[in-house]
């Protein structure tokens, strides 16, 4: 890759301040004193107020943090330092997630900003139900203006099935949950050409544009300081997961006070842009990645709402085929058979067939749940 495309055009600089959904991701070494085992306090109020800043101008926040396993392991009387056996892990991560959440919530509310943990074990992010569960809750945590606060449930994952960094489980959220901005502070700034702290010339990379290249794969075998378990491979891994949900990352260092501020104010960061949005890349990968487990088949009056973009109703739908959880991809079909477009559907085949013909607000007396008013929302379905 040559540098006049990784370089920033001047009139393209990304700004936080464009993000709507913004997940910020911290690290352990900002946020712990090992030896003691504590929360940097003095620091994490200073990243409170630069949070609060970017809630007043609008933005959604959401968190993940780092720190559990580090902080709790001092509190367990486990050694401060080194590899931690994994049945230690996930106690330290069990003492450690109240310490950390406590800290969260008493710094932010001390600007009434109200602090909601979510753990999350890979399989909710990978098993299609509980990921419809985990994604339906936060959001709607943001919907009520509180602020997720989102780390691994490092207490009940194992070594098989867990992420073990929260770079990769920050872009599985920002997927999951529509984010467009994401944010990695760490202890370091980003990507350089080469190592830093061997050649004084070595040039930082701003920005990285639409896809991660082998030359830019080959800048992350360079040494990065990093302590927390992630470091430059992983974020890379990372920013190819946010790029491919349509989600800017960016990496900043956020050892000093203010580290949001200090990025806004031109601190050395890497952005890397994708080249879709959260929508576009969504309605792709329906249109695209999916086999069909069904259809439903519509009428006229849904038909011609579908055209004007209108979400699907269940009170258009007069035909169920297939079997379908909740969440899989159906094909939508006209009376006369004719395919309409494809998408996720938000009740299993069984429900729908109870729910089809009938108005929005008769579903809870009829499921004796409340779900959701459409059958498939816009957001979710690909028209041909
Ligand atoms: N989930 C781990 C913890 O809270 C941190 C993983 C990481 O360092 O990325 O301790």
């Amino acid at each position: 890759m040559t540098a006049e495309r990784i370089l920033p055009q001047a009139d393209a600089a990304p700004q936080l301040s464009d993000g709507k959904r913004v997940i910020v991701k911290i690290g352990s070494a900002l946020l712990v004193d090992k030896e003691r085992g504590t929360v940097k306090r003095a620091w994490l109020e200073t990243l409170g107020a630069d949070l609060l800043k970017l809630r007043e101008r609008g933005q959604e926040v959401l968190i993940v943090s780092s720190g559990a396993i580090a902080v709790g392991r001092r509190h367990l009387g486990l050694p401060a330092r080194g590899k931690l056996k994994l049945e230690e892990s996930q106690a330290a991560a069990a003492a450690g997630m109240v310490r950390l959440a406590h800290a969260y919530q008493e710094v932010l509310g001390v600007h009434d900003v109200t602090v909601a943990q979510v753990l999350l074990t890979l399989d909710d992010t990978e098993n299609r139900r509980r990921y419809l569960n985990a994604r339906n809750t936060v959001d709607q945590i943001i919907r009520l203006g509180a602020v997720p606060l989102i780390n691994e449930n490092d207490t009940v994952a194992t070594d098989e099935i867990r992420f073990g960094d929260n770079d990769r489980l920050a872009a599985r959220v920002a997927a999951m949950v529509g984010a467009d901005t994401l944010v990695l502070l760490s202890s370091s700034d980003g990507l350089y050409e080469s190592d830093p702290s061997q050649d004084p010339d070595a040039q930082h990379v701003p920005l990285v544009h639409g896809a991660i290249t082998p030359e830019i794969e080959a800048m992350a075998g360079v040494k990065m300081t990093d302590d927390g378990s992630g470091g430059m491979v992983t974020k890379l891994v990372a920013a190819r997961m946010s790029m491919a949900a349509g989600c800017r990352m960016v990496i900043a260092n956020g050892l000093a006070d203010h580290p949001l501020a200090r990025m806004e104010d031109g601190g050395k960061v890497t952005w890397f842009l994708p080249d879709a949005n959260p929508l576009t890349a969504r309605k792709q990968w329906i249109s695209g990645s999916l086999s069909p487990d069904g259809a439903i088949v519509v009428d006229a009056g849904a038909e011609r709402a579908l055209a004007q973009g209108k979400s699907l109703l269940p009170a258009g739908v007069t035909g169920v085929e297939g079997d379908f959880e909740r969440g899989d991809s159906v094909v939508v079909k006209s009376a006369a058979g004719e395919l309409l477009g494809r998408g996720l559907v938000a009740y299993s085949a069984e429900d729908a067939r109870r729910i089809k013909g009938a108005k929005s607000k008769e579903i809870e007396d009829i499921l004796g749940y409340r779900g959701r008013d459409e059958m498939i929302h816009r957001d979710d379905l690909v028209l041909d």
